[in-house]
């Protein structure tokens, strides 16, 4: 029988940063599978041939980062109900040349937060940073977990209303209650005397010259505080946080897990997680330039 080692990959621009590329091939090498997995420059404009080459070239399937999660929707034949509900795709599988969108995301998230934190969002009231595509998948995974409420803060106040509405119409009587607020300092300290975790969903704290998104002083109200970020490891928001008592938990997690739940799409062989937390850390570690 004829052998082909099989492809996989990642379509982004820019992606040459991204660190999906050594997770997956440590976890492909740890059980001896012939795949490989490249990271794809995309632009806008080749967004819809590199769909077609996915099915052309008979890829696996391919992960989504920035800016195709919601856009490459519209070259997919289906989508799963989670990728729906998030209204963003992460993960296309290709089974026999039908592409299917998926969201490993929300449940990345749900694993993630399981696995460090020994919890699950159930009757917790939660005050959420953001509403772009990573709030949107944390705050399905909240809300399929069970979660009491989130209070949904960002810079921009209509697009924390948006979100709000969204998950108001889509999961109808099974959605929490959901506030949508304008990340300010008063309404963060209102959230706070009501929330039990905190969980930053905006991409501020990438940069060490970020300014700090939450007031120290804030921080003692949460018992626990988590940031999707995972480059830095620690940012300011989650060093104050330990500073302040918070059990915390930066984005390697999730990364790790996401990735882990799209590697089993794919090869339908359990991810070695422990394998990818490796790799993930290894980078964690290496110097700004290597990343
Ligand atoms: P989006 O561009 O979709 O959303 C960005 C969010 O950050 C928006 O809510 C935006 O607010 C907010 N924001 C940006 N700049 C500022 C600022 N200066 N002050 C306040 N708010 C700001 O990005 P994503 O949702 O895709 O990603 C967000 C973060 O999550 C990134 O840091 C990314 O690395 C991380 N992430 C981590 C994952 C993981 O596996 N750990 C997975 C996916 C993402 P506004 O709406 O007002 O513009």
């Amino acid at each position: 029988m004829r052998h082909l080692t099989r492809l996989a990959g990642i379509f982004g621009d820019p992606v040459a940063h991204s660190w999906s590329p050594a997770l997956h091939r440590a976890a492909f090498a740890a059980l001896g599978l012939d795949y490989c997995y490249l990271p794809f420059a995309i632009t806008r404009a080749a967004l819809p041939r590199a769909v077609e080459a996915i099915r052309a070239l008979g890829l696996v399937g391919v992960n989504v980062t920035v800016p195709h999660k919601e856009r490459i929707i519209d070259y997919l034949d289906s989508l799963t109900p989670e990728a729906r509900l998030i209204g963003a795709v992460n993960t296309v599988v290709n089974r026999g040349g039908r592409l299917i969108g998926d969201n490993t995301d929300a449940r990345g998230f749900t694993a993630a937060l399981r696995a460090k934190l020994g919890m699950t969002p159930r009757g917790k009231a939660i005050c959420l940073l953001g509403a772009g595509g990573a709030a949107r998948a944390v705050a399905v995974a909240l809300a399929h977990g069970g979660v009491k409420q989130i209070v949904i803060a960002n810079r921009s106040t209509q697009r924390a209303v948006a979100l709000q509405r969204h998950l108001a119409a889509k999961l109808g009587s099974r959605a929490p209650r959901i506030d949508a607020v304008h990340l300010a300092p008063a309404a963060l300290r209102h959230a706070a005397s009501s929330c039990d975790g905190l969980i930053n969903a905006t991409s501020v704290g990438l940069s060490a010259r970020d300014p700090r998104l939450v007031p120290r002083r804030l921080l003692e109200e949460f018992s626990f505080v988590c940031d999707l970020i995972y480059n830095p490891v620690a940012t300011r928001l989650l060093k104050d946080a330990r500073a302040a008592g918070c059990r915390t938990m930066n984005g390697l997690a999730m990364l790790v897990h996401q990735g882990a739940l799209a590697f089993e799409l794919w090869t339908h062989h359990r991810a070695p997680v422990r394998v990818m937390e490796r790799a993930a850390a290894a980078l964690g570690r290496a110097p700004q330039k290597a990343r």
